[in-house]
């Protein structure tokens, strides 16, 4: 390859991804009368796209208008097309709750990873062996817990 020619082709290159740029830069935004055709919109500020509230699938970010969710609804889920709003409205906050629960879980999750991260470390800094971890500082971790917080928080 020649040097003019690779030059030509990484202008051609630009080029064509300046005209990408261009067309990515507009992006539709949700509007929140859409719940009513059963879509709720992902988080992204930017380039948002539509999530079907009966099947959790995400569009595109050019489907987000009323004549593309609509269509969704009516091949996709005939059914459900004529719910009223309320409906939506209340698979809506279902869905948000079953994130909000998740996101609990998780950091519950990771809270404890690092107590037992750091509780390892403490127990090789005493030349103990390892497994007093398990026979010894694991149920008297649980005691405390109960006493301190209660069953309920123990279960979790
Ligand atoms: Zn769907």
């Amino acid at each position: 390859m020649d040097q003019n020619h690779v030059k030509n082709l990484t202008s051609r290159t630009k080029g064509l991804q300046t005209k990408k740029q261009k067309k990515a830069s507009f992006h539709r935004q949700y509007d929140e009368t859409y719940l009513k055709y059963g879509f709720i919109s992902t988080c992204d500020s930017e380039a948002p796209r539509p999530l079907c509230l009966i099947c959790s699938s995400q569009l595109s970010n050019e489907a987000i208008k009323p004549s593309k969710l609509l269509r969704h609804m009516r091949t996709r889920h005939p059914e459900f097309r004529d719910k009223p709003l309320e409906f939506f409205d209340r698979r809506k906050r279902d869905c948000e709750g079953e994130k909000r629960l998740l996101k609990t879980t998780l950091s519950t999750n990771s809270n404890a990873l690092r107590a037992s991260y750091l509780v390892s470390h403490r127990i090789a800094k005493t030349n103990k062996p390892f497994t007093i971890g398990e026979e010894l500082i694991l149920p008297a971790c649980t005691d405390i817990c109960r006493e301190v917080l209660g069953n309920q928080q123990l279960k979790r």
